[in-house]
C-alpha cells in the first residue's frame, strides 16, 4: 500500500512527514549528568545515520546539562527531542532548548494519581480543566517558537482519569492522545506528531489503526511515529518490534520509527535500517486469522505444513528473522512449521521460536517486557534483564516486566505476572500478579527475589 499522506512537520533541519523518507530515531539511555557517555552515544547514533535523538529531561538541571552536551556536538544536522513527563512548567522550559518536545498525555501536568474509586464526574472534570489550561499555555509557546511536539501516549502510563472513563485498552490510548491534540489545535498549533504505543505488537497495531480511523474522521493529517515500546532485548524484541512496525508500514502508516531495545541505542538504528529496507522490498503481509498454536518441528511434517526456507548467505540473524516472519505471515493455513536441516540450525531454531512467539502462535520463552532505559532509569535494567533471563528465561507463558522508573513501570509491572520497577538509586520494587509485593530491594537481588516469588509458576511449561 502507498504511504498515507501527512503534513510535513519541520524539526530543526529535518522534516518528518510530508511524504519524505521515514526518519529513524533513537533515545539516549544515559542520564545527562554523564556528559561523556551521552556524547559517545550521540556520536555512535550519528555514525549509523540517526539524526533525530531523544533525551530524557527529568529535572530542570537537565536542561542546562543538555546545553553543555550540545556544545560538544558541532553537527548541525542533529535534531534533539526533549522527553518530558509530569511537570508542564518544565515542558514549557524545554521548548526553549529542544527542536521538538515529547509530552505524555497520560501524565502531562498531573503528578498525583487518585485511585479509581476517588473518581466521579466532578474530579474528572476538574482534572481535565487543569490539564487543558496547562496544555493551552504549552502549545501557545510551541507555536510562538515554531517547535515540533510529539503527543506520545503509552499503555503503561495512561492517566487515572482516562482509565476511569475508558479502561486500559486501545480506545483509552487513542483518545488520551486525541484529547491533547484537540487542545493543541485549539491553540492553533499544528507541528504535531502522534504515537500510540504499548508493549505488544498486536496492541500497538490495533491502537494505531484505530487512531488512523479516528483521525481520518476528524480530517487530521499529522504524521505518525511508530514503535512497540518496552520490547526488551535480543531476538524476541526484534521480532515484536518488526511485526508491530512492519505491519503498520504495510498499511501505509509511519513517518518516523523507533525500535525499542534494551541495548545500546545504535543497535536500534542498525536493526531499524534493515527493517525499513526489508519492508520496502518485501512488505509484511497481514496474517490470516489463526485459531490455535503452531507446532515447530525439527524434522518430519504435520497438518497444514510449512518448511522454512534455508537462510541466505552470508548469514545475518536479523535478516533471517525478517525473512522468517514474512514466510510465516504469508502462509494461509498454518499448523506445523519445520526447520529443514542445514547450517546454523540452533540459531535458526531460536529465530523461528522468536518469530512464532511475536505472532502469538507459540510460547517458548518467558516474555520479558523491558524498557529501553533512558536518563530516568534508577538501576541497570539491561544487567537485571540478563540475570532474570538466566533464572527464569524458560518459563513459557510467563510475562515479566523490567522497568527503569515509575513513568511506565507500575503500569507495565501491574499488567505482567511479575515485575520490577526502579524506585531509587540502585533499588527496585518487586511486583507479583499486579501488586507491589516487596518494596525497595537492591537491584542486584531482583532476579533472586523474583525467582523465589515465582516458585514453580509456569503457565504452560517449556516447549521443545
Ligand atoms: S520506564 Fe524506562 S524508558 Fe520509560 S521513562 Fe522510565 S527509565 Fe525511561
Amino acid at each position: 500500500m502507498a504511504r498515507r499522506s501527512s503534513r510535513p512537520v519541520p524539526i530543526g533541519e529535518l522534516t518528518v512527514g510530508g511524504g519524505g523518507p521515514i526518519v529513524l530515531q533513537s533515545m539516549l539511555s544515559l542520564p545527562l549528568a554523564d556528559l561523556d557517555g551521552c556524547r559517545r552515544q550521540v556520536e555512535a547514533l550519528a555514525a549509523e545515520g540517526c539524526f533525530l535523538i531523544r533525551v530524557a529531561v527529568p529535572a530542570e538541571r537537565d536542561l542546562a546539562q543538555f546545553q553543555k552536551l550540545r556544545k560538544f556536538l558541532p553537527d548541525k544536522n542533529l535534531a534533539f527531542v526533549g522527553d518530558l513527563h509530569y511537570g508542564s512548567e518544565l515542558a514549557r522550559e524545554a521548548l526553549d532548548v529542544f527542536e521538538k518536545v515529547r509530552i505524555n498525555p497520560g501524565n502531562f501536568a498531573i503528578r498525583r494519581r487518585p485511585a479509581p474509586e476517588e473518581y466521579g464526574e466532578d474530579l474528572f472534570q476538574r482534572e481535565t480543566d487543569t490539564v487543558a489550561a496547562e496544555a493551552e499555555e504549552f502549545f501557545k509557546k510551541a507555536r510562538r517558537l515554531d517547535r515540533a511536539v510529539r503527543i506520545g501516549s503509552n499503555g503503561g502510563s495512561l492517566a487515572a482519569r482516562t482509565i476511569w472513563r475508558r479502561g486500559h485498552g486501545p480506545d483509552a490510548l487513542v483518545e488520551s492522545a486525541l484529547e491533547m491534540g484537540r487542545w493543541a489545535r485549539g491553540a492553533d498549533f499544528h507541528g504535531l506528531v502522534f504515537s500510540f504505543k504499548c508493549s505488544s505488537a498486536d496492541g500497538t497495531i490495533f491502537a494505531n489503526r484505530l487512531a488512523r480511523k479516528r483521525m481520518d474522521e476528524l480530517s487530521w493529517d499529522y504524521p505518525f511515529h511508530l514503535g512497540v515500546t518496552e520490547a526488551g532485548n535480543g531476538l524476541l524484541a526484534r521480532a515484536v518490534g518488526a511485526l508491530g512496525i512492519g505491519l503498520l508500514l504495510g498499511d501505509g502508516l509511519g513517518d518516523t520509527i523507533r525500535i525499542s531495545l534494551t541495548e545500546p541505542p545504535a543497535a536500534e538504528i542498525r536493526f531499524g535500517k534493515k527493517l525499513l529496507a526489508f519492508c520496502a522490498q518485501n512488505p509484511l503481509p497481514n496474517p490470516p486469522k489463526r485459531t490455535g498454536p503452531v507446532t515447530l518441528l525439527e524434522e518430519g511434517s504435520g497438518p497444514n505444513f510449512l518448511e522454512l526456507p534455508p537462510p541466505k548467505e552470508p548469514f545475518d540473524g536479523e535478516l533471517c528473522l525478517l525473512e522468517t516472519l514474512r514466510t510465516l505471515l504469508s502462509a494461509d493455513l498454518l499448523e506445523t512449521v519445520c526447520l529443514p536441516p542445514g547450517p546454523r540450525r540452533e540459531e535458526r531454531k531460536k529465530i523461528a521460536r522468536a518469530a512464532l512467539q511475536a505472532c502469538r502462535w507459540g510460547e517458548f520463552f518467558t516474555a520479558i517486557v523491558a524498557c529501553p532505559t533512558c536518563g530516568r532509569a534508577t538501576y541497570d535494567v539491561a544487567a537485571t534483564v540478563e540475570q532474570i533471563r538466566e533464572r527464569l528465561g524458560e518459563r513459557a507463558g510467563l510475562r515479566i516486566a523490567v522497568m527503569g522508573c515509575c513513568v511506565n513501570g507500575p503500569g507495565e509491572a501491574g499488567a505482567a505476572d511479575y515485575g520490577c520497577v526502579g524506585c531509587g538509586r540502585g533499588r527496585v520494587n518487586i511486583y507479583k500478579k499486579g501488586r507491589c509485593a516487596i518494596r525497595s530491594v537492591e537491584a542486584e537481588r531482583a532476579a533472586e527475589e523474583l525467582e523465589k516469588l515465582a516458585g514453580t509458576d509456569c503457565r504452560s511449561g517449556p516447549r521443545p
